[in-house]
């Protein structure tokens, strides 16, 4: 048997129906209610602009590295050359 909301975890005790985690969340859910959906929708789920921005966000990051690899790499072969031949 596993965790009714998650569905992989097995349940935190042999009676219950929720995972640790899962209860966890429950416990949340009775604190702060209304709260807790607001705060996932807010802080977790992006809108499509916001996908396409951190798409861009982490494209243009890829690009940077790769680009900085590259000279690194040129610098390590040319001190490398420059000690080869001293
Ligand atoms: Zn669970």
């Amino acid at each position: 048997m596993v965790c009714y909301l998650c569905e992989k975890e097995p349940p935190a005790s042999y009676f219950g129906y929720l995972c640790v985690k899962c209860r966890r969340v429950k416990h949340l859910l009775n604190l702060y209610e209304d709260d807790v959906y607001e705060t996932l929708e807010k802080v977790l789920v992006r809108s499509q602009p916001q996908q396409e921005h951190k798409i861009k966000t982490i494209d243009a990051e890829k690009i940077k590295i790769t680009v900085e690899d590259e000279k690194n790499e040129y610098y390590l072969r040319r001190n490398k050359n420059k000690k080869d031949k001293e």
